[in-house]
């Protein structure tokens, strides 16, 4: 359903220019959700706005590549009708939900708007539209909270909200940014349930960006580890969290604290990866995590790792991958 291909964004700055994403490719199907993982900076939610068409031009301008979906590359499409493909076809739920609602008009107007704008609904019809959606997304008493403001509602319903916004008009595609960062523990687990319950009964594809790995364990299918820009590992879940194929991923999962971890080594210290991601403006010779990278070898340092294929369906940026595997 969506295929990225190579594809490249800039940022154009005072201090130079910034490759915020440097020859990323992935593709997801109908009913399958794909984790892009990072730190802040390495590109994930950069490149899914440039899926999405909302990327801040200037300064951020999109260099090459392909964005295909539904057979077509939007990039090559004009305003108009990519406004209408991410109205109808795309859609996006956003890490803050208070920002990205309108804080003067009632809840349950904002939904009932997108039936009227997109679908020709009555006032009548987009009204109940609008509150089947609220309960379709368990908020309790919908009917009457219809009319509530978004700041009447708790972090966790107005993700919800969100949810049902992204979900009005049976988009093909939903990106969630990061969407369940800003809530408590307990609430993120509910959320994350919600989406996933949702995403397989409409059989959706869902891109999900996040930085928290413990997230993605339930709910994705494949992952997609970034790091300055590029995508590092790509792997099915299972196999990644087995057996990382790259130290930066390796690094990331023995930085997740573990009960049977702590018993075993004696409640030690928690791993880290040493150092921070580079600056985009100057991303390092050769292997970019070459400065942070405990298996660093003379060729990370004078060779641009490709990305190698691992197994099918996995592929790893690294030249030592295989020694990466056999560790864990
Ligand atoms: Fe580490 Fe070298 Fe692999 Fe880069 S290519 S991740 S520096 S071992």
């Amino acid at each position: 359903m969506l295929e990225v291909r190579d594809l490249r964004v800039e940022f154009h700055t005072r201090d130079g220019v910034v490759g915020a994403v440097n020859g990323v490719s992935y593709a997801v199907d109908a009913g399958e959700t794909l984790a892009v993982l990072g730190e802040s900076g390495s590109g994930k939610s950069v490149s899914a706005q440039a899926v999405m068409g909302i990327l801040d031009i200037p300064p951020g301008r999109v260099t090459g590549g392909e964005i295909r979906f539904a057979g077509r590359d939007l990039l090559t499409l004009g305003p108009e009708e990519r406004r209408r493909i991410r109205g109808e076809q795309m859609a996006m739920i956003f890490q803050d939900a208070l920002s990205a609602l309108n804080p003067v008009l009632p809840v349950g107007y904002q939904l009932a708007e997108m039936f009227r704008v997109h679908r020709g609904a009555t006032r009548k019809e987009a009204r109940e539209n609008a509150v089947e959606l609220m309960e379709r997304v368990r908020i309790p008493a919908a009917r009457q909270r219809a009319g509530d403001y978004p700041h009447q509602f708790s972090g966790g319903m107005r993700q919800r909200i969100m949810i049902a916004m992204a979900l009005a008009l049976s988009p093909e595609l939903i990106i969630a940014d990061e969407p369940t960062t800003a809530l408590d523990v307990t609430v993120q687990a509910q959320v994350m349930d919600l989406l996933a319950e949702l995403q397989r009964e409409y059989r959706m594809g869902l891109i999900l960006i996040t930085h928290d790995l413990g997230v993605v364990a339930d709910v994705a299918d494949r992952i997609a580890v970034m790091y300055a820009g590029r995508i590092v590992e790509h792997a099915p879940v299972h196999e990644l969290y087995a057996a990382p194929a790259h130290p930066y991923t390796k690094g990331l999962l023995d930085s997740v604290p573990r009960l049977d971890r702590a018993g075993r080594d004696g409640g030690g210290e928690l791993p880290v990866i040493r150092g921070l991601p580079p600056s985009l403006l100057a991303i390092p010779p050769g292997c970019p995590f070459h400065p942070r990278c405990p298996l660093a070898q003379p060729v990370c340092r004078a060779e641009r790792p490709p990305l190698y294929d691992v197994s099918e369906g996995r592929t790893s940026a690294c030249h030592l991958w295989r020694e990466c595997i056999g560790e864990r």
